[in-house]
């Protein structure tokens, strides 16, 4: 596969003479398969031209997969102006994660309603196709493409494109799950010593990758202020995709406020850090313009089910949530219910507990510090009891030591969420526990 950046800027264009190495375009990156199909992850400011290019010969047709990761504007601002969708020979399917509040269709079209847009989205000649998507593996243009949720504040895919006997990733935009990679009691670098089951998850989606497209916006020392904004640092991603065994890892996303001198130093450092770990990785922060060939390695196919269609449920999804901390669990219940879900709650772990076996919900949001029945003690009896064992559970705490966070895994939690988080954060973390247990 051929492999071309667009777009590497993360939140917001930032041309200028400051960018000029690494370029000011929002995300957009072209893979092209030896068929000539063409893959595009994100629509960003940088889609303008690669529309372009695809276009230099008008009397070839386009056939283009558009995979977005989701819908924030730096992903889909280019979309509007890309032109293979104004030609009709051109056939263009899109792509991007369903259980938005919105489908794809809707979001893209109201993005070109006339207040913003001279061209409703309808009028455009191409053949166009859209599709929201779920996790698991797909066929799509051709390739086989796994699917998977990042962590970010709004329902975010991953995608590892498999064609042509080589393997790419694209995770922008996503955050570490954990607060610690690795855990204490076991030797770090390695797939089985990572802490958050979510982040072994996600490398497990990277690993052994010929290329890996990868947020990394931050560096270690501004990650703490721009916590839950949804981005990662440098060093998570070296870490992670060295452990996972990525043959190279490009770094991308890079904030509106880095200028060629600050993105550089981060190449610099990641290098330094690949350096330290004895890794055979090659790393290096993504600039826009230069060919990148992919070479067929034979690498492993990722591991992944088949993506079937959740059946139609009779019902919304019941969701229960367990906290005594009165405001907040008020404030889930608001924020769920009003993305259509049945909520019931409980102020501490007896009462939970109790509804939970009454209730048998498809969600359980728990909080683990609580009085009467602590949330581990109602995990555990939960998990011992054959009508509650197999319900999704998804902890929240203000105390994510790394005991605690083991223990919940250990235990059998889903996902492990930190207060404070952000709303769209939980209602993305919860919609991917759903999906995981088979609900639409
Ligand atoms: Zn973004
Ligand atoms: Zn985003």
């Amino acid at each position: 596969m051929q492999v071309r950046f667009w777009g590497t800027r993360g939140s917001i264009a930032a041309p200028g003479p400051q960018t000029i190495r690494f370029g000011g375009n929002t995300s957009c990156v072209e893979a092209r398969a030896a068929s000539g199909h063409v893959f595009v992850f994100d629509c960003g400011t940088g889609a303008r031209l690669l529309g372009d290019a695809l276009m230099a010969d008008p009397t070839k047709p386009v056939s283009a997969s558009i995979l977005f990761s989701h819908t924030h504007w730096d992903h889909i601002q280019g979309f509007p102006f890309f032109a293979p969708a104004f030609e009709p020979q051109n056939t263009i399917a899109v792509y991007a994660p369903e259980g938005g509040r919105r489908s794809l269709h809707d979001t893209l079209a109201r993005q070109m309603e006339h207040s913003y847009f001279p061209v409703d989205l309808s009028q455009l000649p191409a053949t166009l196709t859209y599709h929201d998507l779920g996790e698991g593996a797909h066929q799509i243009g051709g390739a086989r493409v796994v699917a998977q949720y990042l962590h970010h504040p709004a329902v975010t895919l991953g995608y590892r494109v498999e064609a042509d006997g080589a393997a790419i990733v694209y995770a922008c935009d996503h955050e570490p799950f954990g607060g610690a990679l690795w855990r204490k009691d076991a030797p770090p670098g390695r797939l089985e010593s990572i802490l958050h089951d979510g982040d072994r998850r996600h490398a497990e989606f990277l690993a052994d990758a010929d290329l890996v497209i990868h947020d990394a916006q931050y560096t270690p020392e501004e990650y703490p202020a721009k916590k839950n904004w949804g981005h990662s640092t440098f060093e998570y991603v070296v870490e992670l995709a060295a452990a996972a065994g990525v043959k190279r890892l490009a770094l991308t996303h890079h904030d509106p406020s880095h200028d060629d001198d600050f993105v550089a130093e981060i190449e610099r450092r990641a290098r330094a850090a690949v350096e330290r770990r004895r890794s055979p990785m090659e790393v290096f922060c993504a600039r826009e313009g230069p060919l990148l060939r992919v070479d067929a390695r034979g690498a492993r196919p990722a591991a992944a089910p088949d993506a079937a269609r959740p059946p139609a449920a009779a019902h919304p999804a019941r969701i229960l949530v367990v906290d005594d901390e009165s405001n907040l669990r008020l404030l889930v219940v608001k924020v769920l219910e009003s993305d259509g879900y049945v909520l019931s709650q409980a102020a501490n772990g007896r009462d939970g507990l109790r509804l939970a076996r009454e209730q048998k919900p498809d969600l359980v949001i728990l909080d683990l510090v609580m009085p009467e029945l602590g949330g581990l003690d109602v995990l555990k009896a939960m998990r011992a009891n054959r009508e509650t064992e197999a319900i999704p559970v998804l902890i929240i705490t203000a105390h994510p030591d790394e005991a605690s966070i083991r223990a919940g895994f250990d235990h059998g939690a889903t996902d492990y969420l930190t207060k404070p988080f952000a709303v769209p954060q939980l209602t993305a973390r919860v919609r991917a526990c759903l999906a995981r247990a088979g609900r639409p």
